[in-house]
């Protein structure tokens, strides 16, 4: 498995509109995109840094996955996301090795990227995204 740069890092948090401020006006980063992943019952709002992004996750519905984190944790980081270079393959040799998957198959995530999630139980507490651009 060849793992390239993290892609990004999920942030769960209450509000966008009241999240973005924070990034923007304190940490000089811009928004560049707004995007709801009904998917996933979230709405996202993008940030560049380098190679890396950060993806703030607002909820859209309380029984949705970051619903639920934050019930659970409150606000804060959510995941790490991968860059892989074979992401069908990469999960093969990821079970393969015992780790259990949250999907199978992979899905379509946020910038039309194919995504798929690792189990925390399996990845020491942190629950890990590979993503693959297809595009490039
Ligand atoms: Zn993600």
């Amino acid at each position: 498995m060849e793992l390239s740069h993290i892609e990004h890092i999920g942030i769960a948090v209450k509000s966008l509109e009241e999240s973005i401020p924070y990034y923007e006006e304190v940490l000089g980063l811009a928004c560049y995109a707004i995007e709801e992943v009904p998917d996933q019952k979230v709405k996202t709002a993008f940030f560049r840094i380098g190679q890396t992004k950060l993806e703030l996750l607002e909820s859209t519905d309380p029984e949705g996955p970051i619903g639920k984190f934050i019930e659970k944790k409150g606000e804060g980081v959510h995941h790490i996301a991968f860059a892989v270079r074979q992401l069908e393959q990469a999960l093969e040799e990821t079970a393969a090795r015992g780790v259990q998957l949250i999907d199978q198959v992979p899905r379509k995530g946020a910038e039309g990227l194919h995504i798929a999630f690792l189990h925390p139980k399996s990845t020491r507490g942190i629950l890990t995204e590979f993503c693959e651009d297809k595009q490039h």
